[in-house]
């Protein structure tokens, strides 16, 4: 954009209405000599922030200026006026009022914009020292991005919201590695790892960044890009450089304030440039001010148990395949009663762990709180009342804090007081699981005496904003009292001499009024003006502005009294800046104790929430340790029970998984389920074949992350890699093959899973043609049997698959129970040993209500089918034999056979009937049904 040294083509007349209203000037009847800011100095900040939106205050508006002004407006939907000229062009205009500034923040944020935030430096009346033409002085004070909000009402209280650099080292290909280092500047959560870049897309997804900031090069990976997409992060480009991991290192000692990073454990160069790149991007954003910065923690693959982005996905872990929170998992657990514990649970259930005696830690403290019912209440009740002190801190790191912020501090310091009360009181006598009692300590580690600072300082509820004062108790400092004091004794002695002007004067509509231009002034209706501007009263009251119905005055001693007022006001205003202040540093001195007291109150959130749960589903403890078992009994799906229980449809039938390598000396019951890792599951349609396949994959992933699972009985070996797939037909719409999607992410599965992993292979295979599909889906299993060794459950609909089950040791067949009755089909979702004897796809289409004449003709279809060579089942041939629909009137069904069977079935009274003659009687019954079918 071009600069423009002329006289400034944007005007406002009521540019600067003084911030401190009562500092106004008195002696003139103009507006205020506004000044009007330059169109050099708008373009100049315009010109240096060139991909955001500009922000521009003026006054108690932010507004916006040519090409932002347009993209605003529309994106807003507010209305787009115009301003000024520039180069002979009307300059666009649109304006956000102040108050409302967070609001259209929000919005342009979500729609994919960047914002500059630039502030008016100092005081108009600075500005106006310097002569009437000079510029208030301004400057971007922020940019606002999606990865770098702070506001409460930016922000979702229940989401983390992590800024992430992304850098990839080595030459590419299988070394490639892909360091990531996260950082929630609302909060400080800071988080720095690496991963093969074949586990990037799982890694991003996990930490569903806000933001992602990466190299032109590495964006420009459509592969990259597709994956930052699918985290629905924003994705914006840096330069090379800014990944330095000398400039890191640096970086981070001086913000961590150590010398050395050990102990925070080793950083590969890979991390550091990404830090680098991280806090050189903070500082760009939040131009120079520092927010907070807890302890990096590492997350390395070795220590956490890896799902893949499709499998997270699939099982909808934190969003639901439509996108809400809502169905999801952690949806459906969520027994939190704040922000940040909700932070916490989510960012357990994303990153489960692999380390059976951490996991075994957290479980004690989630058995303690289910066992111990008082404490879990009273610790939750006081918990609702604990504000979010990380967010509070870091805008007040960030000075963007307010009084509340100050105030979230304290409650949170007094929540924090009263749950290690009740800990200790819980742990009388029996003590409490080290989770518990590391809580306890963190919860205790600062706080009384900052605590009553803020006590005594601080009003119960404070108003939102520093700048107008008003937040500090009385009592709290005599210098404030005393200015407080005068000030409203200045406002007593007005009142008084409004009194004594009414009498004076014998106006009895005479008033002492106030506005931020005037200041106070005396207005009398303009009828009965006329007294006070002839002699004698025109001595004391001077004219200062005649309005359309009233005339106002001032006299000496309002002048007096006013400049009292205002000097009194304005020292209380100092003061509570001060104390303001005061208080910020000694929470900022107290920052690191105050961020892990934070992180404890949220750890016990989630412990009790996860106590809650268990206590409320009858979810029991799993078993962890390092054997290859998975033991599930009587296991049930965390989601669909609640969803059956809610919509009152019914109970949720539990089921036995079993996939372990049989021991020789205990072979399985054969009314048991079997005994093999490789499970082939299959049923009919709605059987229940995929939610009983989730149910376990979603059982192991609420096992270690900590928490209860919904089981009788859980044992599990510690699992490294999860992996769960759902085959698909072709999805044409969105314009690409998901059977080629699909094949892709079996290849990654049979690439990646060990004998430690879990995989879940629902329906592989099924878009595409039966034969080929069939021919994928036996060798996807004979491969997970034979290399892979993992543990597998397999829903099938290719009955060919089962007999596999003969061929492979470690296979077994299951399949889910249904009965028919009468032609019609009943699922009963229990899992029982063996094979399915057909597909029932024409009962299950009955109940879908496809026409009758359609089930009835597809089932003669059928008949004609299976009568087929098996080897083609094409039955071209027969097909062609087979009359045209259209040209057959439908057929009613040959009554007659079928009430021969429901004859015979009528006349049977079963206990009436001896052993003897029910056997008889059964295969009268199966002789008349063979009869019906031929
Ligand atoms: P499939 O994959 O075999 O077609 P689904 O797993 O999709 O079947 O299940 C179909 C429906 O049956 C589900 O929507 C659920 O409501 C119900 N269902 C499945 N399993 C159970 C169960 N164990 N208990 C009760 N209802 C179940
Ligand atoms: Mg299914």
């Amino acid at each position: 954009m071009q600069r423009d040294g002329n006289k400034s083509g944007v005007k406002r007349t009521a540019d600067e209405p003084a911030a401190a209203s009562t500092s106004a000037p008195v002696e003139t009847d103009k507006p205020p000599a506004g000044v009007t800011p330059s169109m050099a100095q708008f373009l100049e900040i315009k010109a240096a922030n060139p991909d955001c939106l500009l922000f521009y205050r003026m006054g108690d508006f932010y507004e916006l200026f040519f090409e932002d002004a347009v993209a605003a407006a529309q994106a807003l939907g507010i209305v787009l006026t115009k301003r000024g000229k520039h180069l002979g062009e009307d300059i666009p205009m649109c304006g956000v009022p102040i108050h409302r500034a967070d609001e259209y923040l929000q919005r342009l944020i979500r729609q994919g914009f960047r914002v500059a935030v630039c502030e008016q430096l100092e005081d108009p009346a600075e500005a106006r020292k310097r002569g009437s033409k000079a510029v208030v002085r301004r400057d971007v004070v922020r940019l606002v991005t999606p990865g770098t909000l702070t506001e409460d009402s930016l922000l979702d209280a229940k989401a983390r919201n992590y800024l992430t650099a992304v850098f990839k080292s080595g030459k590419g290909g299988r070394q490639a590695q892909v360091a990531l280092a996260s950082l929630d500047i609302s909060t400080g959560e800071f988080e720095v790892g690496e991963v093969p870049a074949a586990d990037f897309p799982g890694e991003i997804v996990r930490l569903s960044p806000g933001e992602v900031i990466a190299g032109d090069t590495l964006l420009a990976d459509a592969d990259v890009g597709k994956w930052i997409d699918i985290a629905r992060a924003a994705a914006t480009p840096v330069a090379a450089a800014s990944f330095d991991s000398m400039a890191g290192e640096r970086l981070l000692k001086t913000r961590l304030s150590v010398g050395d990073l050990a102990a925070f454990g080793a950083f590969s160069r890979g991390e550091l440039a990404a830090v680098g790149a991280l806090l050189k991007y903070v500082e760009l954003t939040q131009l120079g001010k520092q927010p907070c910065l807890r302890a990096p923690r590492r997350t390395g693959p070795s220590n956490r148990l890896i799902i893949d982005a499709p499998t997270r996905a699939s099982l909808e872990l934190l969003r639901s395949l439509s996108g809400e929170r809502q169905s999801s998992l952690l949806g459906v657990i969520d027994r939190t009663v704040t922000g940040p514990g909700a932070r916490e649970l989510a960012a357990r259930l994303s990153s489960p762990l692999r380390d059976a005696q951490v996991i075994a830690a957290r479980l004690d403290a989630v058995g303690f709180l289910l066992g111990n019912e008082l404490l879990r209440d009273d610790a939750r009740t006081s918990l609702r009342a604990a504000p979010d002190i990380a967010r509070a801190m870091s805008r007040l790191a960030l000075q963007r804090g307010g009084p509340r912020d100050l105030a979230a501090v304290r409650d949170g310091l007094r929540a924090a007081g009263a749950c290690v009360r009740l800990l200790r009181k819980a742990a009388s006598g029996i003590g409490l699981p080290n989770a518990l009692q590391r809580i306890a300590s963190s919860l205790a580690v600062c706080g009384t005496d900052l605590q009553a600072t803020l006590e005594q300082a601080l009003i119960d509820e404070p108003p939102p904003l520093r700048r107008d004062g008003g937040f500090v108790k009385a009592g709290f400092r005599a210098d404030l009292d005393e200015a407080r004091g005068l000030r409203d004794d200045s406002r007593k002695v007005m009142a008084a001499l409004e009194a004594r002007y009414l009498d004076a004067t014998s106006i009895k509509s005479l008033k002492v009024r106030h506005n931020n231009i005037l200041g106070f002034y005396v207005e009398v209706p303009a009828n009965a003006a006329k007294p006070l501007l002839s002699d004698p009263l025109a001595q004391t009251f001077r004219h200062r502005q005649t309005m359309a119905g009233a005339v106002r005055f001032t006299t000496d001693e309002l002048i007096e009294i006013e400049s009292r007022i205002v000097a009194s006001a304005e020292r209380a205003l100092a003061i509570e800046q001060d104390v303001f202040a005061e208080l910020s540093a000694a929470i900022a001195a107290l920052a690191q104790q105050l961020g892990e007291l934070a992180g404890a109150l949220a750890e016990l959130d989630c412990e009790a929430a996860l106590a809650q749960l268990a206590a409320e589903q009858a979810y029991t403890r799993p078993v962890l340790d390092d054997s290859c078992a998975f033991e599930i009994r009587g296991g049930r799906h965390p989601v669909v029970e609640q969803a059956l229980k809610a919509a009152k449809a019914g109970t949720f039938i539990d089921n036995d998984c079993v996939l372990v390598t049989p021991r020789a000396d205990h072979p399985a019951r054969f009314d048991e389920v079997a005994e093999a890792r490789v499970w082939l599951v299959t049923g009919p349609n709605m059987a229940g074949k995929s939610t009983f396949l989730r149910q376990n994959a979603l059982i192991a992933v609420l096992a270690q992350m900590g928490s209860f699972v919904p089981a009788r009985s859980a044992h599990i070996g510690i699992i490294d890699r999860l992996f769960s797939r759902v085959g698909a037909a072709d999805d044409l719409a969105r314009g690409r093959s998901t059977f080629m999607v699909e094949m892709v992410e079996t290849a990654g599965i049979l690439n990646q899973a060990t004998e430690r992993s879990m995989v879940i292979l629902d329906e592989i295979g099924r878009g595409t043609a039966t034969f080929d599909g069939l021919s994928i889906a036996w060798a996807v299993v004979e491969y997970l049997h034979e290399v892979n060794h993992c543990r597998a459950l397999f829903a099938t609909h290719y009955h060919e698959l089962t007999v596999l089950a003969g061929r492979l040791g470690d296979v077994a067949n299951v399949t889910m129970d249904v009965r028919e009755w009468k032609d019609e089909i009943v699922f009963l979702h229990k899992v029982k040993p063996g094979a399915a004897d057909r597909s029932y796809g024409i009962q299950v289409a009955k109940l879908a209500g496809l026409p009758k004449a359609v089930t009835k003709r597809a089932a003669e279809v059928l008949q004609l089918l299976e009568k087929a060579d098996r080897k083609t089942p094409d039955g071209e041939a027969l097909l062609g034999d087979l009359p045209l629909f259209a040209s057959r009137p439908v057929a009613a069904p040959a009554l007659s056979t079928i009430s021969a069977l429901e004859q015979a079935l009528a006349e049977i009274s079963p206990d009436e009937m001896s052993p003897k003659a029910a056997l008889e009687a059964l295969y009268n019954l199966k002789g008349l049904a063979a009869k019906d079918r031929t």
